[in-house]
């Protein structure tokens, strides 16, 4: 039984990823079709670009600066168990964030030029069954690069992540430029090979950006259900992927502890019906 409930928990979040990126693309789709744009190379990298960086820093900003600003909102939705010394969120310098966006300007701008653009359209189907083979693919991909960046020879790229246990939102942006290079480009290994569509493209940075900034926030709001990322920090090893699902098939998983609620069914049924102390709040 509990066996069908991980498998059920780890099925839920691939969901909750591909009907969120349906529904702001079709967002995206609607607004593009309906105003006068001529969507050119550049408007599209422009428009990806901005995309990415507006959403980065204004759902950072809002989970650390309005939901950690409540302490009524960040008890209830507090997901750590285990104990970390506290740390600042990694600091902000004006230098630092025109040199992280002109990484990321360059990086739309590569990814744009070398990669086919494709017209996907309005589908809700077609766009549900992208987004979602898109998650469980990226999901794997993450865990390999993830764990071989845990391995002896590869490990330095990886230590400025690694510089907060206490993590907080903005520690998702904090990694070298090598790492930055390598997770992007398996990010969107598919995209080179099957082509970007702009308004899925658009749609998968948002909610790229909303989930990775959450499961670095020490809080469970929608998408991120468990403590699993925020044990990998405290523990640094364990836990490779974006979420349980390979780590669980590959046997490198750290039991996380699941946040039963309104926004986590199925670990609330499973908190109902086992009531497994692993599952309780
Ligand atoms: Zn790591
Ligand atoms: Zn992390």
């Amino acid at each position: 039984m509990k066996k069908i409930f991980d498998f059920c928990f780890e099925v839920e979040f691939y969901l909750k990823i591909a009907i969120s990126c349906t529904i702001v693309q079709q967002g995206f789709y609607l607004l593009l079709h309906n105003i006068d744009i001529e969507l050119n190379f550049i408007t599209q990298v422009v428009l990806y670009w901005l995309v990415g960086s507006v959403s980065f820093y204004s759902i950072g900003l809002f989970i650390e600066k309005v939901i950690k600003n409540n302490d009524t909102w960040t008890e209830k939705l507090n997901v750590r168990v285990k104990k970390v010394k506290k740390q600042p969120f990694p600091s902000f310098t004006i230098k630092g964030i025109i040199i992280g966006e002109i990484r990321s300007f360059i990086a739309a701008l590569i990814i744009l030029y070398l990669a086919p653009e494709v017209n996907r359209g309005n589908g809700l189907l077609l766009n549900f069954g992208w987004f979602l083979m898109r998650i469980v693919l990226a999901d794997f991909c993450f865990y390999v690069c993830h764990f071989l960046l845990h391995k002896k020879f590869l490990q330095k790229i990886h230590l400025k992540h690694h510089e907060f246990a206490d993590s907080s939102s903005f520690v998702a942006g904090h990694k070298s430029l090598t790492e930055y290079i390598i997770v992007t480009i398996t990010d969107l290994l598919p995209i080179f090979i099957f082509g970007y569509d702009i308004t899925q493209l658009c749609a998968w940075t948002i909610i790229g950006n909303a989930y990775n900034l959450e499961g670095h926030s020490s809080l469970s709001i929608f998408f991120v259900p468990s403590d699993f990322h925020d044990l990998h920090h405290s523990c640094f090893k364990r836990n490779y992927g974006i979420q349980g699902f390979w780590d669980r098939l590959f046997n490198t998983l750290n039991s996380p502890t699941k946040k039963p609620g309104m926004m986590f069914p199925i670990a609330y049924l499973e908190h109902l019906i086992i009531k497994s102390p692993s599952s309780l709040d």
